[in-house]
């Protein structure tokens, strides 16, 4: 059923990040009708800025349900490279993932990791040959993962957004959505350009989600994360992942992240976190000291207070829903996420989101 201005459209996402097109896109698969608007000159003000690691973080070892999920969601990543990089162009590429663990962490966490796939240890050789180049402390632990990723998030929602755009799908750039309200047969929208309405409504908005007027009391904030991109003749035969990665981009660059700061809504790059990342790179790889650092970069990850997506109906509300709350996973599960939310909204089926995800549980009941 394609919208047009007279007909409300079946849904409306506020926000066009990858979490938005995801969704959008699943959506409209479905048969529904789905407009999307986003505030920004150009969707995926924080996804436009990411590009990284997409593996399932080892941080999340100790929590097995959402360690799986994140696991499930590799695989639909994996599908979404297979599917659209032939049609689209390529926003990933597939190296081992070198990772480096404490021993008080393989201490704790061995038999965790020995259980979840992680990968296999590698010893000085096995890590000379994985990572040409990298000078690494023998008081590390080294497990090496055939299977990593890196995607460029701008790259990606591009290719995710063209889909949605051959599926009809009508998104709109440039539109401030200021307040959501819901009536009792449908959902009024208040952009910058007037008012528009729709049967249900979910906010992708990443960390500006919980803004005044949207999914208010639902706590999503932001988390500043910072990259460079490094031109060098060195080559990195695979990721090299520790407190920050160092993975090659899509062009012959290497990408180097990411801070994890706590600093509101500013979305500048300082001295402080770019002289960390240039530190962390020139030391574990010395051939990148004569780089040429081309791009630096600053975008806000969306956080929940859980560190989990939020996925489904806003408390208190029928018609409005939610899917925020990606931190530094988001490239990762934005397929996962909107498999769940599309399944959810059109057959009122939710298994794919654990319950963990709800918004109305994770928030106790208070939002
Ligand atoms: C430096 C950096 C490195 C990262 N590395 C990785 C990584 O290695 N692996 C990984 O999986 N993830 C990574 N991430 C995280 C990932 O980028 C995010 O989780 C993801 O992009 C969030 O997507 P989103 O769609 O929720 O948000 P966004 O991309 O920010 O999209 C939300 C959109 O909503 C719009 N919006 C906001 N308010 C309104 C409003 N009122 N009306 C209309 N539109 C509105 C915004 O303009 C924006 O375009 C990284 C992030 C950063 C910053």
């Amino acid at each position: 059923m394609p919208s047009s201005p007279s007909t409300p459209p079946d849904f409306l996402l506020v926000g066009g990040g990858i979490v938005g097109a995801c969704l959008a896109e699943e959506l409209s698969a479905t048969g529904a009708s789905v407009v999307v608007l986003d505030a920004g000159r150009e969707p995926g003000r924080s996804t436009n800025k990411a590009a990284g690691v997409a593996v399932p973080s080892l941080r999340y070892l100790s929590d097995p349900e959402f360690y799986g999920w994140l696991r499930l969601a590799k695989k639909d990543l994996d599908a979404d490279v297979a599917r659209l990089e032939p049609e689209y162009g390529t926003f990933s590429v597939a190296r081992p993932i070198v990772r480096a663990l404490r021993q008080s962490d393989v201490d704790a966490h061995g038999e965790a990791l020995e259980g979840a796939g992680a990968g296999r240890w590698i010893d000085r050789d096995g890590l000379a040959a994985a990572g040409p180049g990298l000078k690494l402390p023998d008081s590390r632990r080294y497990l090496l993962d055939d299977g990593g990723l890196m995607v460029d998030g701008r790259r990606y929602l591009d290719a995710v957004r063209r889909r949605c755009l051959a599926q009809k799908v009508v998104w709109h750039q440039g539109r401030t959505v200021r307040e959501v309200r819901e009536e009792r047969d449908a959902v009024s929208v208040v952009t910058d350009e007037g008012t528009v309405t729709a049967d249900r409504v979910v906010i992708t908005a990443g960390a500006w989600t919980s803004g005044k007027g949207l999914a208010e009391a639902t706590g999503i904030r932001p988390q500043r994360g910072q990259m460079a991109v490094l031109r060098s003749g060195e080559r990195l035969g695979g990721i090299f992942s520790s407190a920050y990665y160092l993975a090659p981009g899509v062009g012959d660059d290497v990408v180097v992240g990411a801070t994890e700061e706590d600093s509101g809504f500013a979305e500048h790059v300082t001295a402080h976190g770019i002289g960390q990342l240039l530190r962390f790179a020139t030391t574990v790889m010395p051939g990148l000291a004569e780089s040429v650092p081309v791009e630096l970069r600053a975008g806000l990850r969306p956080v929940s207070g859980t560190g989990r997506p939020l996925a489904g109906a806003v408390p208190g509300r029928e018609r409005v829903f939610m899917a925020a709350g990606h931190a530094g996973h988001g490239l990762l599960s934005a397929r996962h996420t909107g498999k769940g939310m599309a399944a959810g909204l059109t057959e009122d089926d939710w298994d794919a989101l654990p319950y963990s995800m709800c918004p109305d549980h994770a928030l106790g009941g208070s939002a």
